[in-house]
Formats: C-alpha cells, structure tokens, sequence
C-alpha cells in the first residue's frame, strides 16, 4: 500500500561506489589525466565531505554568510487568487546572491580549501554559476578562473563586471558557436591540466560522478529545511512539493528528503515555444538516453548523438539533459515531470510579483506556473514550490518582450 516504503534505504543505495543512478550517471571520461583528476575528486569528496569538522563548518558558512534558513512563506494572497491550493514558497532568491547556486559552490569552495587547491575552474553560460562561483573564492581567498564565451560575454555584461569586481578571471572562449557547450570544453581542459593545484566547479547536479552525488547533498539543504519549516507551520506534510529542472540541482536537494514521504513530487521543465526540437529544453519530457558530458541520462540530441540546440526564456533551465538522478525518479515513477511553457512561466512572474511584492526568476517561475495549474483545478490541497532566484537579472528581458503586467496578464483573461 505505501509505495513510499521502498525508497527508505533509498540514500544507501544512490548512487552506487562507482556513481549509478540505476542506468544512469556513471563518468564516462576518456582523457586519463582527467580520470585520475576525478578520482581524486571523488575520494576527496567522499572522506573530507563527511568529517564533523567540514560539515560543522560549512553549517556555520550556511548560516553567518549565506543567511540560512532562509524562510518557507506562505502566500495567502497568491493561493486565495485560485483558490485551490495554499501555495508555500521556499524562499532561495533571500539566499545570498540571489539564488539556489551558492549552496553548492560553498560547498565546492570549502572542499578545494580542505584539499589544499588554490584555484576554483568553471564555465558559465549566463553568469549566474560564475558569479555564485566568484563569490565563493572570494570568501575562501582562492583564485577563480571562469571560462565564458565570447558570445555570452557580449550578452551578460552585468553579471561579467560582477564576476571581475569578486576577482575572478573571465577568460573568453572563441572557439566553434562561442557559448555554453565550447565553454565548458575550455574549462575541462583547463581542469585536466592543472589538477593538481586546482578543482572544477560544476554548477549544476549532472556532469560525470561524483558531481551529480556532490551537488545533491549540497543541495539537499533546501529540502531538510523547508520540510521541518512546513511541518512546524502547519503541523503536516504538503501534498505537493514542486521545482524547476535545467540540470537539476536546486530540484534534487528539494526532492530527496521527501522521498520517503507520502508526498507527490513535481519536476517543472521549460517548454519554452513548444514541443519541436530546438523549441524547448525538457530533456525528461522529450529526450532519449544517451551519453552527453561525461555522463548517461536523458538528453536532447541530434541523430549523431551531439546536444540538440535547446530554448527557453529562462537562460538557467536550457541545458540540453537532465542530472542521472532524475532520470531515476523518472523510471521509478517517483518524480512526476511535467513541463510549463515561456509565457506560463511569465504570467506566475508578474502574478507574484503584483500579488506579493516578491519578484521572481524565470527559471523560479516554471515552478510556480505549475502549482497555479494545480490550484485551479482538483481537490484542494498544500504545495511547497521551491523559488530558486530572484528575478532583478531578468527585468529588462521582461518588460523588453512582454511589456507591463497588466496588459499581459489581461490579454490572458486575468483582471487584478
Ligand atoms: C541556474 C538556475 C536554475 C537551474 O538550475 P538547476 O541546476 O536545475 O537548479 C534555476 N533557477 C535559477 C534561479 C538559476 O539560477
């Protein structure tokens, strides 16, 4: 009867010592200076990561600079506007810097100091893992290089000076299309050259193991608080607990604590202009399995196997897979995966933003667009949705190619 029994030794079993999620993760890798680099990686990870000493001081971290917890808010307003569902958001746009990334690359950043590298590498495609990722070296006093695009440079001048003002070095990258994909090529090779004085910073829960295991548990912070919050809001469990997917991380440290729970699980991908190839990023909803970075999920690829060109409007959600451990949940029928497109997601903005003065990011407002679905339809029941950023960097994006609120959310047969 209680289907959620399984998945209580469910943590011992994921991933195996090797990195599986069932079929999935895995380090496919081919160079052996990047085989060896990962290795020590994962051992790394696996011993320091679980010693008192870094746990109690990442949980200080948390706390004096991030301003964790961060709050579980209840929008009364917002849930009476449909009137079927309270709606309870996790409030990670208050954490600092304005989003979900910090907790993982705080993470990372304290790892490298423990294991006595003096530099953090990644790539970024819209700046936000850059920026999270600039902040923490520059809390732990690590150098950070940062491997963009010459294309993305040009369209993320903001988040560049802000990188630069943390003292990173943004180093561009002008090989093939000039974005995301050569970028993180760049990076990788960057990382299998100086391993030895260096560790690489993934900003998301995909990437070969241990990245997708790392990232989760960094993570899983938003989770462990919003359930203990919830419960000591309202004395029981939610029904629903929602989150966006791009790769998957702010999702997976949302999911994993409520897994033994009776409590149905949403992972909200972008449709973004719909469901043709090169319209969309929902790698679950329209992708094959394959291998892709290093690692075996689901993807959008071309017929020879290379990531397909992906849209959204939220820059953060268009990445071509999903992290393995959601391909999992997927397969287990344990995480429902549902997908919202670009202009849902631009109503759930502008409703919260008049509504409840709190301004959303895009990426955020996929998941707050499903828990409006469900709140106009069905029994009534309790929703926590996880709003993994604020939404200051999108607002000219906004206004630029949907115009004000009101008009926007009239033309959609809402009147405020
Ligand atoms: C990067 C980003 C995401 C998507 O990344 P995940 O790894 O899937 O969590 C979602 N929201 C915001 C605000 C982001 O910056």
């Amino acid at each position: 009867m209680n289907v959620y029994r399984d998945f209580d030794n469910y943590l011992k079993e994921y991933p195996t010592q090797d990195g599986y999620f069932g079929p999935y993760g895995g380090n496919y890798l081919e160079d052996p200076e990047l085989v060896k680099a990962f290795r020590e990686y994962a051992e790394g990870y696996n011993t320091i990561a679980q010693s008192a000493q870094f746990i109690a001081e990442l949980r200080r971290i948390r706390k004096e600079f991030q301003g964790r917890p961060t709050p579980l808010y209840h929008c009364q307003r917002l849930s009476n506007l449909f009137g079927k569902t309270q709606i309870y958001l996790k409030r990670e746009d208050l954490n600092h810097t304005g989003a979900h990334k910090l907790n993982h690359c705080m993470g990372e950043g304290l790892l490298a100091k423990y294991m006595g590298k003096k530099k953090l590498i990644a790539e970024t495609g819209a700046g936000q893992h850059g920026v999270a990722l600039a902040t923490a070296a520059a809390y732990f006093g690590l150098e950070c290089d940062i491997y963009m695009g010459e294309v993305d440079i040009a369209k993320q001048a903001p988040n560049v000076a802000r990188m630069k003002l943390l003292g990173a070095r943004v180093i561009p990258v002008s090989a093939g299309l000039k974005t995301l994909k050569e970028a993180v090529d760049a990076a990788f090779q960057a990382y299998s050259r100086e391993y030895k004085t260096a560790i690489y910073c993934i900003g998301t829960a995909a990437g070969p193991h241990p990245f997708p295991l790392m990232v989760r548990d960094f993570q899983q912070v938003i989770g462990d608080e919003s359930r203990s919050q919830f419960l000591e809001m309202t004395g029981h469990l939610p029904d629903k607990v929602i989150a966006c997917v791009g790769g998957g991380s702010n999702s997976i440290g949302t999911f994993v604590p409520f897994l033994a729970d009776p409590v149905e699980l949403y992972g909200v991908e972008p449709l973004g202009r719909g469901p043709a190839i090169g319209d969309n990023a929902a790698s679950i909803s329209f992708g094959k399995v394959g291998v892709m970075h290093g690692f075996n999920s689901y993807m959008l690829a071309s017929e020879d196997g290379s990531p397909a060109p992906v849209y959204s409007n939220a820059s953060g959600l268009d990445y071509p897979a999903a992290g393995p451990e959601h391909a999992l949940l997927h397969d287990m029928n344990r995480v429902h995966y549902v997908a919202v497109d670009d202009e849902e997601a631009i109503e759930a903005l502008f409703l919260l933003s008049r509504i409840e003065g709190i301004i959303p990011a895009i990426e955020s407002s996929h998941a707050l667009a499903y828990a409006l679905k469900v709140a106009r339809e069905g029994r009534p029941n309790s929703a926590i949705v996880t709003l993994s950023g604020r939404g200051d960097k999108d607002l000219d994006y906004v206004i630029e190619n949907y115009g004000s609120g009101d008009e926007f959310l009239a033309k959609r047969g809402i009147v405020l």
